[in-house]
């Protein structure tokens, strides 16, 4: 049977990259995903705001998409410093990234403010990917499916659908750590999200699902086999083709 949710795979290059590496780094995927010509999966890429035009100008034309890291809710207005999802569209973009664990901790966003992100996306023909995740303390108190239920819940937007909605499951304390939850503990929680999703989303049974913390190429391809996961979020991995195209090639 055909699989019905194409698997993606996107890169979270937080704040890293200067113009020069930075295009170097996204030709170099880019130019891999053109010639692999992949149909049955998707590779996006998200660098800082500062970057995207050019690095949607790299990869016009590869198959490469191209997304932000974040949004304002509002389309323009006095937000010094803010980037509004309309903004990330007109610089090329067709992907944001909404409620990061980094952003949820260092800017304080909420569980509204990042459904007001992911309607500010919609607004703007965005595709939001929306993440959620538990900290270490929350998993060792057995709460993590407690706290996804409720992140799921205050976080996707009413009205959302497999084609307006991706949902990354990213433990807090795999981020950047280089420790991952096991294939089970990563598969239970994406039964979970897709469990909590019925109840919020017409077609949940199509809404992606990806997985985030601490994927490479060595571990990729056992993370991508868990059950109901359909993708990764990848960040530090993300900044090295080869290893980012590795973790592509496992999908
Ligand atoms: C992330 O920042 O979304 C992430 C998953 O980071 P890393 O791959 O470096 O753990």
């Amino acid at each position: 049977m055909a699989r019905t949710r194409r698997p993606l795979i996107a890169g979270n290059w937080k704040m890293n990259g200067l113009k020069a590496d930075a295009i170097a780094l996204a030709k170099g995927v880019a130019d891999a995903v053109k010639q692999a010509g992949w149909t049955d999966r998707e590779v996006l890429v998200c660098p800082p705001a500062t970057l995207v035009s050019a690095i949607a100008d790299a990869a016009r034309g590869t198959g490469l998409l191209v997304g932000g890291q974040d949004c304002h809710a509002k389309p323009s207005g006095a937000h010094t410093g803010e980037i509004a999802a309309e903004m990330l569209r007109d610089a090329g973009a067709s992907h944001v990234i909404v409620g990061h664990s980094e952003r949820r901790t260092d800017c304080g966003e909420t569980d509204a403010i990042v459904r007001a992100k992911a309607e500010a996306a919609w607004r703007a023909g965005l595709l939001p990917i929306v993440c959620i995740g538990e900290t270490l303390a929350e998993r060792e108190a057995g709460k993590t499916l407690a706290v996804l239920e409720t992140q799921l819940e205050g976080s996707v937007p009413a009205g959302a659908t497999a084609a307006t909605l991706v949902v990354a499951y990213e433990p807090v304390w795999a981020i950047g750590t280089g420790k991952t939850p096991t294939t089970p503990e990563v598969a239970a929680a994406h039964a979970h999200i897709r469990k909590v999703l019925t109840g919020l989303v017409a077609d949940a049974a199509g809404v992606r699902l990806l997985y985030g913390g601490s994927v490479k190429g060595s571990n990729a391809a056992e993370l991508l086999a868990a059950g109901d996961v359909d993708g990764a979020l990848v960040g530090g991995a993300s900044l090295k083709a080869d290893e980012f195209l590795a973790i592509a090639k496992a999908a």
